[in-house]
Order: C-alpha cells, then sequence, then structure tokens
C-alpha cells in the first residue's frame, strides 16, 4: 500500500495538498489539489480503506463529526451559500483515489456546477422491483 497518496499524506511523508486544515491520530483533512470551489477539502481517514465497503462502522462513527465540523468550517471559511458532501465508491462512481475519503464542496450560488440528471422510473412496479431487491441484499 505504500503507493497510496492518501497513506503518504497521512504519515506525513508527503505534504497535504494544498493545505493541510485538520489532523488527530485517526483522521487528517486538507484542501483538494483540483478544487471544484475554492475550499474544496477531503477528510480521509488515516489507515487504508479501500472505500465504504471496508471502513469500519467504528471509523465511520467517528469520522462523522469531523466532516460535519470541517463542512461548518468550510462553509463559514469561504462564505458559501451551500455544501456538498461527497463520496465516491469505486471506479464507475468516479472514484480516482483509492482511500477511502469524503469530499467536502462549497457551492455558491452561481458557481455553474450541476447536479447529476435524474432518471424517472417508467412506472411503480419497477421501483418496487429494485426497492424489494435493495431490501432483500441487507
Ligand atoms: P475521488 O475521485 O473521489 O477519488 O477523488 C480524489 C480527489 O483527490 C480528487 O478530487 C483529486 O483532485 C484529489 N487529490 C489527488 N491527489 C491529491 C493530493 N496529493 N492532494 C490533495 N488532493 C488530491
Ligand atoms: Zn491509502
Amino acid at each position: 500500500m505504500n503507493e497510496c497518496v492518501f497513506c503518504k499524506i497521512a504519515k506525513g511523508e508527503i505534504p497535504a495538498g494544498a493545505g493541510k486544515l485538520y489532523e488527530d491520530d485517526n483522521f487528517i483533512a486538507f484542501l483538494d489539489i483540483k478544487p471544484n470551489n475554492p475550499g474544496h477539502a477531503l477528510v480521509v481517514p488515516k489507515n487504508h480503506y479501500e472505500n465504504i465497503y471496508n471502513v469500519p462502522d467504528e471509523v465511520l462513527k467517528n469520522i462523522a463529526p469531523i466532516v460535519k465540523k470541517m463542512t461548518v468550517a468550510v462553509k463559514n471559511g469561504v462564505n458559501a451559500d451551500g455544501i456538498n458532501i461527497i463520496m465516491n465508491n469505486d471506479g464507475a462512481a468516479g472514484q480516482i483515489v483509492p482511500h477511502a475519503h469524503f469530499h467536502i464542496i462549497p457551492r455558491f450560488a452561481d458557481d455553474g456546477l450541476r447536479h447529476w440528471i435524474g432518471k424517472p422510473y417508467p412506472n411503480k412496479e419497477a421501483s418496487t422491483k429494485v426497492a424489494e431487491k435493495i431490501k432483500n441484499s441487507f
């Protein structure tokens, strides 16, 4: 795993992207080097987990308040109108760095970023079928 860029940042082997924002024993937050908007931050567990599927519940429990703290700090720090919190899991979902992380993206009323397009279900039967499949997968 020593090729992992976020592990290297967590261990202090390379500097934290565009600037470190927060650090404790288990987590680190820093500015994304290619921000969607200025202030775009990443919150990262220091231990290497590839994505949400293998992050232990305990780690998720502990990261949630840090994500919230960073969300408030980013919103106030750059005077954002809103915040998107995003986690990409797997390449198909846009994950590039295979070390679990949350994106905190400040949004501005006129920033030009667009949400993905919604694709409605063709009918009630189709959505019921999907809901059943998901409920049977817990
Ligand atoms: P994802 O697509 O969810 O894997 O997002 C990875 C993010 O990490 C991208 O937005 C990159 O711009 C960002 N990134 C990659 N390398 C670094 C780095 N060394 N420092 C800060 N951000 C980085
Ligand atoms: Zn890693």
